[in-house]
């Protein structure tokens, strides 16, 4: 159970120390790739986004990953710190972070067969699944080469004023493909018994300390549960453990799963917490601080955690891009006010994956530090806003705060609009923490709130402005049938007002047509416990087995409910969602043993069911239920009543534009268009 204290936090804020540093508190924000580095002006974004973590408190922070040299790049563009003048160019990063405070650890990450680049190196030549470049095998005298490149890297970070470095020895990059037989099928001394695999890991540890000195902090990230066939079972983990902090580790930090693995290790499907024993296993075997990682993302969860002692610090990536100022609210007693990470990875990872620089669905300054003010509005204006989901919500948010005078109108007697919604399906209700943030933040900052009011065109006479984020309605095709009893909309059902029956048909396979098809074969308890969550991907749930599997992650746990999901596009249903997600939904749908059929042309509907053509050949699918997932139509009526009578007006989010409406295009929208106010 999480900690319920919600405003203490003691054992979190507490300060421990690590080597020959007294840390301010237990929270390291995680290593996160940014891509920062390649954009215009990226030394002053890199500053920006570093020191404004700093400012809320962490006690660390880990930078994204520096290849220590030209192979172990993760793709061509992928930052090194080989060489040491450019090394120093890092140097006011640093500066800015240590002025607020914090220590700024430099990650070393050496991507060994991950690498998507021609020439890239493995312990063993054999191509991982997620990369179409076979590694080279590495000879001793590259081993012996690469251990000293990591040991001039971290004297480069040094020399550029990092107080430390975070030696990545998880995820299944190189460091990780030395320690498991999986891919190190060497006979030679780096390979073969634990003692050997483990070998290169310790020697790489050994080798900073010596160059570095005692007062440099090195902290090592180990794989506590590598979620492949083949990988270390929880014994060599700890024997593991143990080496490297007698090779003179200061820190322990944990990974969860490499990048190849079938079990989701982050995304909201995996439950808040869910990976804490396999921290505590190698708690139990070393005497250095220990730090529990991945889908942490309250302070109450963080907590629970320490105080229970399955950990000695809590790391966190992600929530620092919810929320940079995570740990100071949480010490001044404001922890309702974060803003917190609901792990959809949609403007992280996903724009990660898309060559664009890092930033965060719930708070778009994430990686934009730049672009953003904070300086009151010259001329406050009066400013209505009509609709209370995301882009509604959002928009009053930073208008009040920039000192606007604010009246939000939403004609039901809630917050949230769709996100209402969103939160239905599984994992999904992560965004109640996101309908907490925006309502607290729109009551701090003084906007009148006006809940069951459907505004009107009278309603909205003398403000200086009137922005429209009226939403969407359910599209509903015209489809002779499409009005019998037996169909329902995706809103109908999420909000419960129908219930669907045993043989289910989804009309539309995108978004929220899997969402509903997920719904519809878990229902949203199910994957919120650990237990339940291991027992689905065949995890082990004391993180005692090879690799932390018990069973085959893919394996079928079909649904008493018969699920079909169509569309007409002859493309891959499914194609179009979030890169670092959509696999996990598909699936999770396969293993439930929902259809997905796509090219189909929609007929009508009558008592036998839903009539399509497939391939020109007529068919008939049999359902209690058809849901309409077949995407959303604007609310525009009140913007063109009030254009008409010359307000000035302005439609954000699905009034203006509905096709691919998601809450990372609403909350942006609405905190820009404040900004431009
Ligand atoms: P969507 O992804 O655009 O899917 C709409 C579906 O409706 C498509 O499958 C489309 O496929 C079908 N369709 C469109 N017009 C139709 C018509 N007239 N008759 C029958 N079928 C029709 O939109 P959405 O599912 O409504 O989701 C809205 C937004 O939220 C999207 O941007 C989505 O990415 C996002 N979202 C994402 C997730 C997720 O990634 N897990 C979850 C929820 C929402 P065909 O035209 O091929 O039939
Ligand atoms: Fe978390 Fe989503 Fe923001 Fe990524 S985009 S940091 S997963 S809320």
């Amino acid at each position: 159970m999480e900690n319920t204290q919600r405003e203490s936090f003691g054992t979190m804020l507490s300060p421990i120390r690590a080597g020959g540093h007294m840390l301010r508190n237990r929270v390291i924000m995680g290593s996160m790739h940014t891509r920062l580095e390649t954009e215009p002006d990226s030394l002053a974004k890199q500053i920006a986004f570093y020191a404004e973590r700093a400012r809320g408190e962490a006690a660390i922070l880990v930078t994204g990953g520096f290849s220590p040299n030209a192979e172990g790049i993760f793709d061509p563009e992928g930052p090194r710190i080989d060489d040491p003048d450019q090394a120093r160019h890092l140097r006011p990063i640093c500066e800015a972070v240590q002025a607020e405070g914090s220590l700024i650890c430099a990650q070393l990450l050496h991507a060994g067969r991950y690498a998507k680049i021609e020439g890239c190196v493995a312990p063993t030549p054999i191509r991982a699944p997620i990369n179409r470049f076979v590694p080279r095998e590495m000879t001793d005298a590259d081993i012996r080469r690469t251990i000293e490149d990591f040991a001039k890297a971290a004297a480069n970070a040094q020399a550029a004023g990092f107080d430390g470095v975070e030696i990545m020895g998880s995820e299944g990059y190189l460091i990780n493909e030395f320690t498991v037989t999986h891919t190190n099928k060497r006979e030679d001394d780096w390979g073969g018994s634990a003692e050997n695999r483990h070998r290169f890991p310790v020697e790489i540890v050994r080798a900073v300390r010596e160059r570095c000195g005692p007062d440099f902090l090195i902290i090592y990230r180990i794989s506590a549960a590598d979620l492949i066939e083949g990988g270390a079972p929880a014994d060599e983990i700890a024997a593991l453990a143990r080496k490297i902090e007698a090779a003179g580790a200061d820190i322990l930090n944990t990974g969860i799963g490499w990048h190849e693995a079938r079990v989701p290790t982050i995304a909201y499907p995996v439950p808040r917490g869910a990976w804490r024993k396999a921290a505590a296993n190698i708690k139990a075997a070393v005497s250095i601080p220990v730090v529990a990682s991945n889908r942490i993302n309250t302070p109450a969860m963080a907590e629970d955690i320490l105080s229970s002692g399955d950990a000695d610090m809590i790391s966190m990536a992600r929530p620092f891009l919810a929320d940079p100022h995570f740990v100071k609210k949480a010490r001044e007693g404001r922890a309702d006010e974060i803003n917190t990470c609901i792990a959809c990875n949609q403007a992280c990872l996903d724009f990660i994956f898309s060559d664009r620089p890092v930033s965060c669905l719930v708070n778009p300054r994430a990686g934009h530090e730049t672009e953003f003010r904070d300086t009151p509005a010259a001329q406050p204006r009066k400013l209505a806003v009509v609709g209370g989901g995301a882009a509604g919500m959002a928009t009053a948010t930073e208008a009040a705060r920039l000192g606007h005078d604010v009246t939000l109108f939403e004609a039901q007697d809630k917050l949230g609009g769709q996100l209402n919604l969103a939160r239905a399906a599984p994992g999904k209700d992560e965004f109640d923490e996101t309908l907490r943030y925006y309502t607290g933040q729109m009551i701090k900052h003084g906007v009148k709130l006006r809940l069951g009011q459907r505004a009107d065109a009278g309603d909205l006479t003398g403000f200086d402005h009137v922005v429209i984020a009226t939403g969407v309605t359910p599209r509903i095709p015209d489809l002779p049938g499409i009005d019998h009893p037996k169909v329902a909309t995706y809103a109908e059902i999420l909000s419960g007002e129908s219930m669907a029956g045993d043989t289910v048909v989804v009309m539309g396979a995108g978004g929220i047509g899997h969402d509903v098809a997920e719904f519809l074969v878990t229902g949203s308890a199910e994957v919120r416990s650990a237990d339940t969550f291991c027992e689905t991907w065949g995890v082990d749930p004391e993180f005692a087995a090879s690799g932390a599997l018990v069973g085959d992650p893919l394996a079928s746990t079909p649904s008493r409910r018969k699920v079909v999901m169509l569309q007409r596009k002859t493309s891959k249903p499914g194609a179009g969602l979030g890169v670092s997600t959509g696999w996990i939904l598909r699936n999770a749908l396969r293993k439930h043993g929902v259809e997905a059929i796509g090219g189909v042309v929609y007929d009508r509907i009558d008592d036998a069911g839903l009539h399509i053509l497939v391939d020109g050949k007529p068919e008939v699918i049999a359902a209690d239920t058809i849901v309409l997932c077949t995407g959303q139509e604007p609310e525009r009526a009140l913007a063109e009543a009030l254009a008409a009578r010359g307000v000035p007006v302005t439609m954000i989010g699905g009034a203006k534009e509905a096709a691919e409406l998601d809450a990372l295009r609403a909350i942006d929208e609405g905190v820009r268009l404040a900004q431009g106010l």
